[in-house]
Parts: C-alpha cells; structure tokens; sequence
C-alpha cells in the first residue's frame, strides 16, 4: 500500500491539491471492449490516452484509485534515460539499438512536456533543468560521460566544475555536476490525474476499487475477471506494476518492489536560498538523495529505500538527518508531509514494455525514472495493438527475470545497504583527500612566505 500523511499543513502547487482529485465508479456490469488496461498509473493511463485517441474502445480497470501508488506520489522529475546505465545499454545492445533505445526515452520526455503545457494539463508548475551531482571527485569519468552523451547521443549536458555546483548548492558533499538543461519537473499529483481527464475527454472510461482478480490470456477474446463484472477484450495492457497479484502472479514475481520514502518540509524562508539556489532537481550519481525546491521555500526530498512496506512516518527522522548532513546550516527541519511509493526494480535494470502473447502487452517496471519511460511505453503498446508498431521489439532483449521472491528482496536489500556504504565511503574519501589538497597547499604558501622571509633576512 502507498501512503501520504501530512504533519502540518502544506502548501499549494507541488505539495498539495487544492480540490479533491475526482472519484469514479466500481465497474458492475459485464463489457465488451477492444483493450481493458489494468492499472490507472502513469503507464496504464497513457496506454489508455493514447489508444482512445485512435477511436478503440477502452476500459483502465484500477484496484484501488487513480495515482494511488508512485504514480501520485513522486518527484515529479522528467529526464531522458533509463536505471540501466548507458555504457552498460551499449555492451547489452550494440551501439544503435541503445541509440534508439536512448532516442525513445527523450521522446517519452518530450511527450510529457507537451502535455505539461498549461492548455493540455492546466497548473503542473513546470520547472527547468536537474542537476546529477558528484559525491566523490570524479572530474575525469565526467568528461568521458559528457562527451557521449552530447556527441553520441545528442543529448544537451553541460558539465559543472566543483566551483559552480557549490556556488549553487552550498555544500562540501558533491563536488563534479552533470547539468541537463532540457530537463524539468512538474506537480506529479496533478500530472496523473490530468493524464486520467484526459484520457476519459478521449473516451476510455476508468473503473476504480476494481480489481482484475484472473484473466484468461489465452484465445483471441482475452477474459478478465473482476469482483462485480466480467470482461472480454482483444487486447489487454498489464500495467499494474509491483501489485499486480494473483492476476498474473509470474509477472509480478519479476519485479522487485522497492517503497521509496519522501518528504516535503515546512516553509524554511530566507535560508533555504542561501544553502540552495538551484530551481530544478538535484540527484546524486548514487543515486541516494533526489531533492528539489517546491513552493518557493521548501525543500522535497527523497531519500530512504525499504524491500518492504512501512509507513513514511517512520522515515521522517531518517530524511532530516539526510537534509542536515548535506546541508548542516539548515539544523534540524520540519517536516510538513511525508509520502512513499512502491516502484517496481527489474533484474536488468530496463522497463518490462511489450507484447508477451497475441493480445497480451506488458507496461511496467520503470523502476525510479517512470515518468518518461511509463510515457514512451505507453505510446508504443498503443501503436503496437492499434497500428501494429513493432518497436517494442527494441526491449525484447530484456526478458522477464525472477526478481529472486522474498529472499530476493532481502538481497535486494543487503545489496542496496551495501552500495550505500561503500558510496558514503568512497564520498567521506573523496572529501578527506580534498581537505588534505587544501591543507597541503596552505603549508606551501607557507613555506614560500618563510623562505621569501628568510632570504630577505
Ligand atoms: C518517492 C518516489 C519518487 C519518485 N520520483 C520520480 C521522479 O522524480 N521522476 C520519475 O520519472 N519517476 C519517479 N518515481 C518513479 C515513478 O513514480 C514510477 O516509476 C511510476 O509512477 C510507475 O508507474 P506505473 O504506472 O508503472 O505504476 P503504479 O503507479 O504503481 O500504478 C499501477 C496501478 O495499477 C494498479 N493495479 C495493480 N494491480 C492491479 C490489479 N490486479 N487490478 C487493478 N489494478 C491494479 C495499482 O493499484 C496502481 O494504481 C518516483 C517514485 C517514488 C515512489
């Protein structure tokens, strides 16, 4: 279960909806339709969007309500790329199919840009530019990864030098920075639910608290069964990420769900532009702290991992210790709303998107950038079912693999633990070792001054 609890009151714009986001019906009567979705995330509800938007009759059965997991309880930070890192796409694909594979994640970024515009999905609160900032001194892989993405992949970095990325985040625990202009964030909360308006105003009807409890796959009618209603459907979309269930228990047994805990603190006033002046998200390559500034004065952060279901609240104490050992001269904060989320890790680090039997499509698995991937899959199982588009053959190479059951998750886990260790280590050394450059060149000043001293003497 995902949850959301507020410890004082928050503000508008990113951190809160103004006007309670609409209910919509159970599903009680049997229907025949050309595509039943399953699951009103961000992937299920582009799929619809886009579907719809062909004239295909559409049905999105959802469990519980729309953005009831991550897809209303994120960052709301829009990127190209995937969890898989490109070198690694390279060697598992060859150079032009991770080409390709790069290019469609950009387009998933464009196209949630595009419907972020204020006459598509009204008060999203877009801001520019994210930041993957450095924990150890790595000036010289820095280049090497600048220099392919904007030369290789024709995407638009800019690289920071230690100097700039503290002029900007004043602190001494991130040194190089990847800059990506073209980057942005947008009002998560909204952004789901915009998605879920639009997709009924193109015709899809959205069915809540309707579980899909057993499908039938095979045949070209697939049967989908729920509590009150059955349905048959040509094709049917299994973007129901880590709860999926019983419906298809083998594919969610490939997914390892990781809740990812999250907070946004109370106004913080003037200090806060002095610690931070940078607008957009700020992610360590370690992928342990994702921060941003929202509402002007407050900080969004999120930071802890769990294999398992907790309740954010326990979390709190964990997220401002993380705050105040990046930024100390903010103290201890208060925390105004704390949120989680469940994503769903796959083994190779790639989306599960694609068609896994006739009439039978995957979306899922977009692990911590679901934003433009969840866009891009959307688009291409709408194209594949509708047009027959068969460019979701690009992910075929990454296969469903047992995510590992419970003593994955334990591993999963361990793993995680262990690779924030050594991160935290390799950044106390990377800091270590400036301090002692700094140290060493103020004794040579010294000398210098002594021996100038001494020869005039
Ligand atoms: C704290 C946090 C911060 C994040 N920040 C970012 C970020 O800044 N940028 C970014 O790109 N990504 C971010 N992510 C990741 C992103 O939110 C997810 O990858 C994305 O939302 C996954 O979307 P989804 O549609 O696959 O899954 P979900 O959001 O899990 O939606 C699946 C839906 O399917 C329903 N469902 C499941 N099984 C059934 C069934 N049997 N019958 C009916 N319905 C069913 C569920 O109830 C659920 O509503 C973040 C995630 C978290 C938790």
């Amino acid at each position: 279960m995902t949850s959301e609890s507020m410890a004082a009151a928050a503000g508008s714009g990113d951190t809160a909806f103004a006007v309670a986001p609409p209910q919509r019906a159970r599903l009680t009567v049997d229907l025949d339709v050309d595509i039943c979705v399953v699951g009103a995330g961000l992937a299920g509800l582009t799929v619809a969007l886009e579907a719809a938007r062909t004239g295909a009759s559409v049905v999105v059965l959802e469990g519980r309500h729309v953005g009831w997991n991550a897809s209303g309880h994120h960052l709301g930070t829009v990127m190209p790329g995937y969890a898989l890192p490109l070198p690694d796409l390279i060697a598992r694909v060859g150079f032009d199919d991770a080409w390709e594979l790069w290019s469609l994640s950009q387009q998933g970024a464009d196209y949630v840009r595009a419907h972020a515009a204020e006459n598509v999905i009204p008060g999203l609160a877009l801001s520019e530019g994210a930041l993957e900032v450095s924990n150890v001194d790595a000036g010289d892989r820095l280049i090497g990864h600048l220099q392919m993405l904007s030369e290789d992949f024709a995407t638009e970095v800019e690289g920071w030098q230690i100097d700039r990325v503290r002029d900007t985040l004043r602190t001494g625990r991130y040194f190089h920075a990847v800059h990506y202009p073209r980057a942005f964030q947008i009002d998560g909360r909204r952004y789901v639910h915009g998605l879920a308006e639009l997709a009924g105003n193109a015709g899809a009807r959205i069915f809540e608290e309707t579980p899909v409890v057993s499908i039938d796959p095979f045949g070209i009618r697939k049967r989908i069964v729920t509590p009150q209603a059955r349905l048959r459907a040509s094709h049917v979309v299994l973007a129901g990420n880590v709860h999926l269930g019983g419906a298809l228990r083998r594919l969610s047994d490939t997914l390892l769900p990781v809740w990812r805990h999250a907070a946004v603190t109370a106004p913080l006033g003037a200090r806060l532009a002095e610690v931070m002046t940078f607008q957009g998200s700020v992610i360590d390559t370690d992928g342990i702290d994702h921060f941003r500034i929202v509402d002007g004065d407050r900080l969004m952060w999120a930071g802890p991992e769990t294999t398992w279901e907790a309740r954010p609240e326990r979390h709190v104490g964990a997220i401002r210790r993380r705050i105040r050992t990046i930024f100390p001269q903010l103290g201890t904060v208060e925390i105004a709303k704390v949120f989680s989320g469940a994503i769903g890790q796959t083994v190779h680090g790639m989306p599960q998107i694609g068609r896994l039997l006739p009439g039978l499509w995957v979306a899922s698995g977009f692990g911590r950038q679901g934003l433009n991937t969840s866009a891009m899959a959307g688009q291409l199982i709408a194209s594949g079912m509708v047009e027959g588009d068969d460019r979701w053959r690009l992910f075929s190479p990454f296969e469903l693999v047992w995510a590992g059951g419970t003593p994955g998750r334990a591993a999963g886990y361990a793993i995680g633990m262990a690779a924030r260790a050594r991160s935290a280590a390799a950044g106390t050394l990377a800091r270590y070792r400036e301090q002692a450059r700094i140290r060493a060149r103020a004794r040579e000043v010294r000398l210098a001054e002594a021996n100038r001293q001494a020869g005039r003497e």
